[in-house]
Parts: C-alpha cells; sequence; structure tokens
C-alpha cells in the first residue's frame, strides 16, 4: 500500500472518514493517538449529485457528517471539515485529500474501504497518487468481511441466504441455545404474514425535529439541490448517535413486538406500521448493527417480544444486510449491468410524480417524495414489481431507487434492485422472481378497496394492471422461466385457461404497457 516512504511528510496521520463512516470505533481510528491525527470529513459535489439524491438525503448525511465533526471535536480529535460551500472545495474525495495533503503534510493517510464500488475504485489509485503510505482498513463495522463472504459462497450451486444466516447466528451467538436455534427453528417468517387489519394502530417513531445545524443544512440543499426529487420541509430524521439511540429504544419498547407479525403489511398513509425505521442510522454508522440485534434478543429474552418478531428483524440484519452486502462485493462490477430478462421499457413517468390512478403504487411514490422511505414490501411488491413485470430497463430502475431513500447506498440498494426485485442477474440471489398480481398486494394491503382498478376483474377496462402484465411478464420470460421448478406450475395454470381468457389478458398488457408514459429526462442524473 505504500509507496517510497521516504518521501513521505513528517506531520500527523491523516484519516478522512467518508459519509456513511460516521461510528467512534471506525477501524482507522481505533487505538490512534488524538494528539498525532487529523480527522478529514469532506462534503463533495461530486458525492451529491453523481445521481439526483433526495433533497433529504443529502439533509440527512450532511448533518450527520457536521454533529459527527462536533463530537469528535468534543473528544479531543483535530478535525478538518470542508464544507461543500468552501470556495476552493475540490468537489471530489481524491481532490480534497490532495488538498488536506498539501495543509498537514501527513506521514500517512489511513481510511476504511468504501462501501460503493465506484468509490473504492477512486481510493485505490491513493498509493500512487500520494508519496506518503496509504492504508486502507476491512470495514469491520460488517459481521462478514468482504473476503468471508467470497469464501462461503466459492464452489456453492445456490447461494441462499438462509445457510448464510444461519452461519451468522452461530457466528455471534444471537438467539442461539448452544448450537441450535433458540426455539427450535432457524426462521418463523411462517408466522409473519399477517394482513393489515383495520384495528391496527402501531405507534408512530419518533420525530426529530431539525436543529440548528441540521436546519442550515436545510437550507444549503434548498439552495443547490432544490431541483432534486423529494421534499425536504419534513424532515425528522436521527442525525446523531443519541438520536438515533433513541429511535431505537422506542422501536424496541414499542413496535418489535409486532414487528413480525405485520412486516408484510401495506396500510395506505401509514408509511412505517411496526417497521424500524433504523437503516438510515445504521448505514450511516450512528447505529452498530450488531449491538441493535443483541438489543433485540434481550427483549425476548425479557419476554417482552416474542420471537417470530425478534427473529424476524435479526435475520434482516445479521441475515440480509450482510448477505446484500456479500452479493454486491461478489458481483460488481458485473451487477450494476446486468439484464437477465432483456427488459428494455423507459422507467414511467409516475414513478416521479405519484399521478397514476394505481391506488398502491400513488400511496408508496407519496411515502418515498414525502419521506425519502418506503417499507420493504412497498419497495419489493408494489415499486418492484411492477418494474419487473412491465419490463422496465434495470438500470433506470436502480437509477430510482439509489436517488429516492434516505438510507441508498450503491451497495445495498444494488442488489436489493437489480437481483431481488428485478432478477436481473438470473437467479443468483432470488431462486424465483418476485412478480405477482393484484391479488398479493390485495391481500396484503388495504390499498385495492378504494382503487378505481379490481384485482377481481382480469382483464379489460377496470382491470387491475399487476393482473394481465403478470401473466405478459410470464409469457414473455417462459423460454427462461419455465424450467423453474419454482414457477412452473403456474405456466401450466396458463396452459389450462380459457384461450379467449388468455387472449384478454395478453392484449390487456399491450394496451397498458402502450400507455405508459416514459419519464421525462433529468430526473435521475444531469
Ligand atoms: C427494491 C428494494 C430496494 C431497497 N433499497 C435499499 C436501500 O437502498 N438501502 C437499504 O438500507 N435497504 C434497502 N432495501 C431493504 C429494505 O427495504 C430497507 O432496509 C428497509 O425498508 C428499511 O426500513 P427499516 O429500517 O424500517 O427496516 P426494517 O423493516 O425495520 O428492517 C430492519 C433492518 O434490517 C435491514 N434490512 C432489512 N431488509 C434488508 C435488505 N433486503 N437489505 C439490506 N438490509 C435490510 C435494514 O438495516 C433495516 O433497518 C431495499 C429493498 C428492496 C426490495
Ligand atoms: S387494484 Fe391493483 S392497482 Fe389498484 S391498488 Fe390494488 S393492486 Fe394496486
Amino acid at each position: 500500500m505504500s509507496q517510497s516512504e521516504n518521501l513521505s511528510g513528517a506531520g500527523p496521520v491523516l484519516v478522512p472518514i467518508l459519509g456513511d463512516q460516521l461510528t467512534r470505533g471506525l477501524a482507522s481510528l481505533a487505538g490512534r493517538a488524538k494528539d498525532d491525527t487529523v480527522v478529514l470529513l469532506m462534503e463533495v459535489w461530486d458525492e451529491a449529485t453523481y445521481v439526483k439524491h433526495h433533497q433529504q438525503k443529502i439533509a440527512l448525511i450532511f448533518s450527520a457528517m457536521r454533529h459527527f465533526a462536533a463530537e469528535l471535536e468534543q473528544d479531543g480529535w483535530t478535525v478538518d471539515y470542508t464544507r461543500l460551500t468552501d470556495p476552493d472545495n475540490a468537489g471530489s474525495f481524491t481532490g480534497e485529500v490532495a488538498r488536506a495533503v498539501e495543509r498537514h503534510d501527513p506521514r500517512e493517510i489511513d481510511i476504511v474501504e468504501a462501501g460503493e464500488w465506484r468509490v473504492q475504485q477512486a481510493i485505490e489509485e491513493w498509493p500512487d497518487k500520494f508519496v506518503c503510505p496509504v492504508t486502507i482498513h476491512p470495514d469491520d463495522r460488517f459481521l462478514c468481511s468482504i473476503g468471508e463472504f467470497r469464501d462461503w459462497a466459492e464452489g456453492r450451486k445456490t447461494l441462499q441466504m438462509e445457510y448464510f444466516y444461519r452461519e451468522m447466528r452461530r457466528k455471534t451467538g444471537i438467539l442461539m441455545a448452544g448450537d441450535q436455534p433458540e426455539g427450535g427453528q432457524w426462521n418463523y417468517d411462517y408466522d409473519n404474514r399477517g394482513k393489515p387489519d383495520k384495528n391496527l394502530n402501531p405507534p408512530p417513531a419518533p420525530k426529530f425535529a431539525p436543529d440548528a445545524v441540521t436546519s442550515e443544512v436545510m437550507g444549503l440543499v434548498a439552495e443547490r439541490f432544490g431541483d432534486h426529487f423529494g421534499k425536504l420541509d419534513n424532515f425528522a430524521w436521527p442525525v446523531t448517535r443519541a438520536q438515533a439511540e433513541q429511535a431505537r429504544a422506542a422501536f424496541l419498547t414499542e413496535r418489535l413486538p409486532d414487528f413480525g407479525t405485520y412486516q408484510d403489511a401495506m396500510v395506505h398513509g401509514s408509511d412505517d406500521l411496526y417497521h424500524s425505521l433504523l437503516s438510515t442510522s445504521i448505514n450511516l454508522g450512528l447505529l452498530d448493527p450488531v449491538e441493535t440485534c443483541k438489543l433485540a434478543e434481550e427483549e425476548y429474552y425479557a419476554g417482552r417480544a416474542p420471537i417470530n418478531a425478534v427473529e424476524g428483524f435479526i435475520r434482516q440484519i445479521i441475515g440480509w444486510r450482510e448477505y446484500i452486502r456479500g452479493m454486491y462485493w461478489l458481483e460488481m462490477p458485473g451487477l450494476r449491468e446486468a439484464n437477465a430478462l432483456e427488459a428494455v421499457r423507459p422507467l414511467p413517468e409516475f414513478y416521479w410524480t405519484g399521478e397514476t390512478d394505481m391506488r398502491c403504487m400513488a400511496d408508496c411514490v407519496r411515502s418515498t417524495r414525502d419521506h425519502a422511505h418506503a417499507h420493504h414490501i412497498q419497495r419489493l411488491m408494489v415499486l418492484g414489481n411492477f418494474a419487473l413485470i412491465a419490463g422496465i430497463r434495470p438500470q433506470e430502475v436502480e437509477d430510482w431507487f439509489l436517488v429516492v431513500y434516505a438510507d441508498a447506498y450503491e451497495w445495498v440498494e444494488l442488489p436489493n434492485v437489480a437481483a431481488m426485485a428485478l432478477w436481473a442477474d438470473k437467479g443468483r440471489l432470488a431462486t424465483k422472481p418476485y412478480a405477482a398480481s393484484g391479488n398479493y398486494i390485495n391481500s396484503m394491503s388495504d390499498y385495492c378497496g378504494k382503487c378505481v382498478y379490481s384485482p377481481a376483474k382480469k382483464s379489460g377496462d377496470g382491470a387491475c394492471p399487476f393482473g394481465p402484465l403478470y401473466w405478459n411478464f410470464l409469457i414473455r420470460n417462459r423460454p427462461l422461466l419455465e424450467r423453474n421448478n419454482r414457477v412452473s406450475r403456474v405456466y401450466s395454470n396458463w396452459d389450462r385457461m380459457d384461450e379467449t381468457k388468455r387472449e384478454e389478458y395478453l392484449a390487456s398488457a399491450e394496451k397498458i404497457l402502450a400507455g405508459l408514459v416514459p419519464a421525462s429526462e433529468g430526473w435521475a442524473r444531469g
């Protein structure tokens, strides 16, 4: 990692910390002497604009960075913080590190590997760009390192999350009774399919009113990024570790007990239900994922939350989150180009405007625009599902998901979108496409009752668009999917269907697809 050490500077060690590395115990800080270290945090134009992130997402990251810098300073660290508005700001991480090298003449640069491929590529060029040695530490905030995941994946025919997850349970000892899973089962997903009930009354997640720092950042965002997607004025995300801990405590005591049962439910106008809303804090580094799981585990052992809820929540974090990150590094850079189903249709405009008669879609886009958030099933079974069955080009869908969510970083967004929602990796991650008709949405939500469409009507005017598009998707991709034994049964259903009905389905689908208005230029990039 080093280059001619005798040319390196005589100054302190320079520790650049990226915007999603806001963790006190970061590997590049651990064991460092405060009087021999300059911590560098950088607001840079390239990162804020490589896609046109939701306004709340930029405000969240800059505010959390500014708070983190202030906390480090209070703790006695020397912090060099470059603001977006600094007249000499170079606009990129590499450019800002180069300027910091001139200012501090460091004898070494220490950084933790980046979450995203694009940024990591840039960092890996630093040893050739800078005269001082550069050390790149593995990101030990993940339970499973990139190398360990690679070893796990090697030689396996299928890379099912479930088996990976069991290893993470064994590794952490979380919800384990000796070498057996607590309660006798690894996975309680079967109990987690509760339908929305009109009496559901989830306690709202805490909201954090902007303080002076956040308000100043919001002003900057409104001025510089006011043309980006999303509302800014109802910003309420935790921006410090203390706030994130408060949000976590409220979740664990108030919503975790019902998290499992209603994990897949969707209710019009109710954006979070029993979900934790902790992804932004975990992804920024404000909360430690394993610590969060151990606190959830305590709720189970104290008898305050049932096993299906606690196991379900823990599985999302040490199972899905770790697995998704492992898959990202295993599949990059090819994953970004993957398009196994050869989907080429442009993204419809209503993904940005929410202007559609499909009540489920309009509600999910509203939540996304207003809060930079939608929960997992809204992302997967409404927004992702529509893109899948309508054959939208994966790269346009990926850009959309990367732009619109406050928790979106490519390492977690891309595998979820390309592989889980769109099956663009030909099933490396998901054994079958998550394609569904309106019947699924109807059974798991209260959307359909007041929709102008009806899932009971299968084709023609007033039919729920998800139905004809679902069949059109299956028929379009029959050569690829028919041999998949998790899908083959639906082809038998199709073949048994009356021919007129089949023709009606396909004619309806063609009409719906022809009516999709492509998004105008400039929403995601440029
Ligand atoms: C198409 C699609 C796109 C997604 N894009 C993102 C994204 O950009 N960023 C992101 O953090 N998550 C993404 N997810 C995963 C998941 O939807 C969000 O993590 C979750 O909705 C965040 O809300 P929450 O904190 O209330 O989660 P909860 O439902 O309370 O779950 C608890 C935690 O588990 C983790 N988690 C759950 N599911 C996943 C998953 N599939 N992958 C990774 N972590 C998971 C998160 O850290 C989350 O905070 C995506 C899922 C889909 C289907
Ligand atoms: S009827 Fe179809 S479009 Fe309308 S809310 Fe239900 S699933 Fe969505």
